[in-house]
């Protein structure tokens, strides 16, 4: 089997048996990859000196049958890279880092490369591990995360009517819509929240994240939770430390 390489962040990690390990990397250039590290578990084996994190950035060297598809790589080296100590020594450092490996692994395929994505997980990763201010790092990967999966909704007008949002008007946001909806017709739709216009101001330019406080985290968070179909795990943990925090 011929061997591949790759940069990539560590998702997840699976059991599988009682010296072997699933884990789910994302990487640079094959997206989601499923890797099986056997002997990981054992102080013994040679080839991982020690336990693989979550969280950790690193280069994995892996093998892979075709089609690989529908089958596990299996792991044959991995060089951990720059580490993140910093992402545990703060709790709303680590949730956000949490939300955003947790959000990747369910909402990108296997084997389907996202480069940007990639490269913005990264640096929001090393950004976190330093950061005092969270809320803006978390937004940055949410609107990173849905424009590249497809998901980004239509904020600049109504996108039931196409009336454009009026100062000192209330809107809404409905994530079944896929956007903005304004008080005419917002009555008609049940799955929608109410959006603040500071939240609109950040997220309606070009909506990259930039200067977002905790509520811009918690709208992008609520479509997200749509667009996953269940919430993430560390969703509401995040939100409200947020909120807390500033
Ligand atoms: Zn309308």
């Amino acid at each position: 089997m011929p061997l591949e390489d790759d940069d990539a962040v560590v998702l997840q990690r699976l059991d599988y048996s009682e010296s072997s390990q699933v884990l789910v990397f994302f990487t640079r250039r094959h997206g989601k990859v499923r890797a099986i590290a056997k002997g990981v578990k054992r102080s013994t084996k040679k080839r991982f000196a020690v336990g693989i994190d979550l969280l950790e950035l690193g280069h994995l060297v892996f093998s892979i049958r075709t089609p690989r598809q529908s089958a596990l790589a299996i792991l044959t080296e991995w060089k951990p890279g720059r580490p993140l100590g910093g992402l545990r020594s703060r709790l709303d450092r680590l949730y956000a880092a949490q939300y955003a490996v947790e959000t990747t692994a369910a909402l990108t395929e296997d084997w389907d490369p996202h480069q940007r994505l990639y490269d913005v997980l990264v640096d929001v990763l090393s950004s976190l591990a330093a950061a005092d201010e969270v809320s803006s790092h978390v937004a940055r990967f949410q609107c990173a995360l849905l424009r590249e999966i497809g998901s980004w909704p239509y904020l600049q007008a109504c996108v039931s009517c196409g009336c454009t949002p009026q100062v000192d008007h209330p809107v809404w946001f409905s994530s079944n819509e896929g956007g903005l909806l304004c008080r005419d017709c917002e009555g008609s739709r049940i799955e929608k929240r109410q959006i603040s216009p500071e939240v609109l101001a950040v997220l309606g330019g070009e909506g990259a994240g930039e200067g977002a406080t905790p509520a811009a985290v918690s709208l992008l968070d609520y479509h997200i939770t749509h667009v996953m179909g269940r919430p993430p795990k560390v969703s509401q943990a995040l939100t409200q430390l947020l909120s807390t925090t500033g």
